[in-house]
């Protein structure tokens, strides 16, 4: 397979940035999963379907037409031609985006498409499941962590525009997300074989992206 870098791992583990680093570095696409499972999730709430009720959510989750840009410098999201890619980051479609991404139709569907994205190869794809079942066959697959709290404080940064983000609901509520990711019986979190694991708590980005491209060259 031509050059597919998985990179998997909890929320706050710096994958964004991470990818993104590698991506520009190494002159690839790239490819935020999560983009798309949020922009799913949006719709879902968007158009009043109760997202805790599975079989709801299954029933529509072919209709959302959902587009992403790959440019590391520029990614873009759209949802039936809309740029969505603000209001997927509120905390209401971040506390329902667990919900709806372990409905087995809806991961089918973005599969197909990221699967359909990665085509030829040459992109770095973050996610939960990229080396586990997107792109079992990447030839690069890393599994990026760090502790809780470096997490909770990145996200509470990413989070810095909502009053009620303060670091300690963030914790709570990232710890309620990746208990439900990697709990959940359709594709949860965990690490994929082979992958490469990498504790970024004490690395800086600089750091992380330098590790990946060294493995993405041997
Ligand atoms: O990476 P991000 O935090 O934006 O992902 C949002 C959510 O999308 C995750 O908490 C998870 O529920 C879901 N997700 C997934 N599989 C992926 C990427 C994201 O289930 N490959």
């Amino acid at each position: 397979m031509p050059l597919v870098i998985a990179m998997d791992g909890p929320s706050g583990s710096g994958k964004s940035s991470a990818s993104k680093g590698v991506a520009r570095a190494l002159g690839l696409r790239y490819l935020d999963t999560g983009a798309m499972y949020r922009a799913m999730t949006w719709w879902m709430l968007e158009h009043g379907v109760p997202v805790e009720d599975a079989a709801a959510v299954a029933a529509r989750a072919a209709e959302p037409v959902i587009e992403s840009g790959t440019d590391p410098d520029a990614p873009t999201i759209t949802v039936d031609g809309t740029d969505v890619s603000g209001p997927i980051r509120t905390r209401e479609v971040t506390n329902a985006v667990s919900a709806v991404s372990s409905v087995p139709e809806v991961r089918a569907r973005l599969v197909e498409l990221q699967r359909e994205i990665i085509g030829d190869g040459g992109i770095v794809v973050e996610g939960r499941d990229i080396g586990t079942v997107v792109a079992p066959d990447a030839p690069v697959k890393v599994y990026l962590t760090a502790s809780e709290e470096a997490r909770a404080l990145r996200r509470a940064k990413d989070l810095a525009a909502d009053p009620g983000a303060t670091v300690t609901v963030t914790q709570a509520e990232q710890a309620r997300r990746d208990r439900l990711d990697s709990t959940r019986k359709a594709s949860p979190l965990t690490k994929a074989d082979g992958a490469h694991e990498i504790d970024s708590t004490e690395l800086s980005l600089t750091e992380v992206v330098e590790a990946i491209v060294r493995l993405a060259k041997e």
